[in-house]
């Protein structure tokens, strides 16, 4: 055992003993969570694992700070160390993504999507509108105003990627608040490839003439041009954000470069820390200096006080994803998904757009007369955790779906690769291909319910638990 994992068994172990002391069930209930991440194939294409130090910044009295406002401009007194971090974070991120501007309070990826919509609305909207009503700035509005304003941001509209062909929610969904704020379309893929159409995104640009035009994806498997999203909102006089909640370790590990990398090409990039960036739980946002002051307002526009514990984490998490190692990473985490979706094909499974060239794959199970509901629970009895998804047109709706999305970028951080990679999509083809749809009480077939062969489940366990046992989570860590 290296020192340094010696220091972090015992800093876990000691720690774990202190949260024991007031309520020992959090601290069994946290030993268990690591003993179940270790023991399953974890395929959620948005989840990763932070190495540990990561994990033990957020633990600190970072957390009892209020820190409203920005570095050197705070509504509260003593943010001197917050603003060291913070300036971290913003620093590092400027120089691993090549970007002018980088904010680094936004909690979630949600959050820094309601920053980035806000602060686009308050640059493209606010301003000109104070300026045309003569008013220096919003303290000075009147009732009147106000009520003209409103009607000027309310008014707006937003051109995103559908759910069910890979956008996200808060592209312009109607359950979330983004499909409520803006007027809102969505473009979608082509129904015969899967693929992104260009062409006619373009046309729907023109007709429509959005304010922002949303790109980004939490389910789609390919490589988005990023150049030519950024020609089509020049044309139609749109703001490009890009959201690469789900592929900012691509663009930080320079697997995704020029027309692919989204940070030359966009207004605002938004994305989350904790994908596969591998970083703590959180948001952040990227700006040209041209969008930079709006975006600086976050707090309060839409933000209260920064998480000064996870804006430390993030640049410690920014500092490893500098180092050249990481570079390799990522480009095992693009690898591994083509030996994944290539163990899928030569077993005759049917991949949404035929294949993947970023981090994910999207499975349709549609053809083992499964719903992905189904698909999602009998490899959950296995041991292999993923999650269900829709695919494109799905017959079977948003909450029972027909695909199942898959991701590798937390078993690339454990070292699988493509011979492990192949193995589990054998595994996964086995367990649909002895699964069955069970009826429900009224004797019908069942969406939810279904049959697992038996043994079928210990028979993968045993599989996944020899690779899982050669590739170990946190090596090092040993809990006493
Ligand atoms: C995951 C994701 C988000 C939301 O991130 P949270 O941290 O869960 O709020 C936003 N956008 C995209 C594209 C995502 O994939």
């Amino acid at each position: 055992m290296s020192d340094l994992d010696a220091l972090t068994s015992s800093a876990y172990s000691q720690a774990l003993e202190v949260i024991a002391s007031v309520e020992p069930r959090v601290a069994e209930a946290t030993r268990q969570e690591l003993a179940d991440q270790r023991g399953s194939l974890k395929l959620i294409a948005s989840e990763n694992y932070a190495s540990p130090a990561v994990l033990l910044t957020m633990g600190t009295w970072f957390s009892d700070k209020y820190a409203e406002g920005t570095v050197g401009h705070r509504f509260y007194a003593g943010c001197q160390n917050v603003d060291t971090v913070e300036s971290l974070a913003a620093e590092h991120a400027r120089e691993l993504f090549g970007a002018e501007y980088a904010y680094a309070q936004p909690h979630s990826g949600i959050d820094a999507n309601l920053v980035a919509f806000w602060s686009i609305l308050a640059h493209r909207i606010e301003g000109p509108w104070l300026e045309k009503a003569g008013r220096k700035n919003v303290n000075e509005l009147t009732e009147e105003d106000w009520e003209a304003l409103r009607k000027e941001l309310g008014n707006q509209r937003l051109l995103g990627m559908s759910l069910d062909a890979g956008g996200h929610l808060t592209h312009g969904f109607r359950p979330n608040i983004s499909g409520k704020m803006f007027h809102q379309q969505q473009y979608g893929t082509d129904p015969e490839t899967g693929l992104l159409d260009y062409d006619l995104l373009a046309a729907k640009a023109r007709e429509f003439k959005p304010l922002i035009l949303v790109a980004g994806y939490s389910a789609y498997p390919r490589r988005v041009n990023f150049a030519t999203m950024r020609e089509i909102a020049d044309e139609v006089g749109a703001t490009l954000m890009v959201d690469m909640a789900h592929f900012a370790g691509l663009v930080a590990g320079k697997v995704f470069t020029g027309d692919e990398d989204p940070v030359p090409h966009a207004h605002v990039v938004t994305t989350t820390t904790h994908k596969s960036l591998r970083g703590p739980r959180g948001g952040m946002v990227l700006a040209t200096e041209e969008y930079a002051p709006s975006v600086d307002r976050g707090c309060p526009m839409v933000l209260g006080g920064p998480l000064s514990h996870v804006m430390a984490a993030k640049a410690v998490a920014l500092a490893e994803a500098r180092q050249p190692g990481f570079r390799t990473y990522a480009q095992q985490v693009a690898d591994n998904a083509k030996s994944l979706a290539e163990g899928f094909l030569t077993r005759g499974a049917d991949l949404v757009t035929g294949g993947t060239d970023n981090h994910l794959v999207l499975l349709d199970v549609s053809s083992y007369g499964l719903t992905g509901r189904q698909a999602e629970t009998a490899l959950l009895d296995a041991g292999i955790v993923t999650n269900r998804n829709s695919v494109p047109a799905d017959p079977n709706g948003a909450w029972y779906t027909s695909g199942i999305r898959l991701g590798t970028p937390a078993l690339t951080t454990r070292g699988f690769g493509h011979d492990e990679f192949d193995r589990v999509a054998e595994l996964i083809v086995h367990v649909l291909q002895n699964a069955q749809p069970g009826t429900t009480k009224a004797g019908g077939p069942s969406k939810a319910s279904y049959v697992l062969g038996d043994g079928v489940a210990a028979k993968v366990k045993d599989a996944s638990a020899e690779m899982l046992e050669r590739h170990p989570l946190y090596p090092g860590l040993d809990l006493a």
